[in-house]
């Protein structure tokens, strides 16, 4: 993608741009393919944009970017609408829980929802979907720590709840995401994530976050969402 060298100039994370963070981020994808033996587009990089505005987001556009992901869908509104005009090719990632009274809103804006939890979501999003005449990707968010205060369906309900959106909402299911709890070995749950999937017949995997895409695509990682290494601390 290069154009000029100015954004690939090296510095402390801090005084680097977005956009040299994110060839960073790159590099160190496609490497973490490579070790796997797994092909450099077989994951998605999502560059998870929340609480950075149209000003921060707009020269990753610029330098071909197109996968950003959002987690809430009133600040995305905020946003987005305009981004999408001027580069039409973007592909907009819910990765933040859903209500059902944002249903169309979020269908509207977004091109995949990685947040499925319960059944009055995907029924609604379903309804929405054929009301708009649009087709999203749909994940099916797993709580695979079994955290109290965290969103997802259980494991032990997962591959009913993916059933149930076949048949009973009509939807198709791209694959599982996770949050693995932040006080616990990422990978166990990574691994966890990719045989559910497999029990559920669903390929993909969104699962890794900065500290940890790497060790995702190690184990099968079709998504992975990084915000703070490429747009820096959040404030
Ligand atoms: C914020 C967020 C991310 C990105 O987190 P970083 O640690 O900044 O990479 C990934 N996934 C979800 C669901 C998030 O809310």
């Amino acid at each position: 993608m290069g154009q000029g060298g100015a954004r690939t100039q090296m510095g402390k994370p801090d005084e680097m741009t977005a956009v040299a963070r994110l060839e960073a981020v790159q590099g160190q994808v496609a490497a973490a393919a490579k070790a796997a033996n797994r092909s450099e587009d077989a994951t998605t990089l999502i560059a998870v944009s929340k609480t950075f505005d149209a000003d921060h987001i707009e020269p990753v556009l610029a330098a071909g970017h197109r996968d950003f992901g959002e987690n809430r869908v009133q600040e995305a509104h905020g946003k987005w609408p305009d981004l999408k005009v001027k580069y039409p090719a973007t592909k907009l990632h819910l990765i933040g829980p859903l209500q059902s009274n944002k249903t169309k809103e979020a269908v509207e804006l977004f091109d995949a929802i990685h947040s499925i939890d319960r059944p009055k979501i995907a029924r609604t999003v379903g309804q929405e979907m054929a009301r708009q005449g649009r087709t999203l990707e749909l994940f099916v968010q797993v709580n695979t720590g079994e955290e109290p205060q965290k969103a997802g369906v259980m494991p032990a309900d997962v591959k009913s709840f993916v059933d149930q959106c076949r048949t009973e909402f009509g939807l198709t299911i791209q694959g599982l995401m996770c949050i693995p709890p932040a006080d616990e070995e990422p990978a166990i749950h990574f691994a966890f994530l990719a045989k559910l999937a497999g029990d559920c017949g669903v390929q993909g995997l969104s699962m890794g976050m900065s500290g940890d895409f790497e060790t995702a695509i190690r184990f099968g990682a079709s998504h992975v969402r990084v915000g703070s290494a490429i747009f820096g601390a959040r404030g």
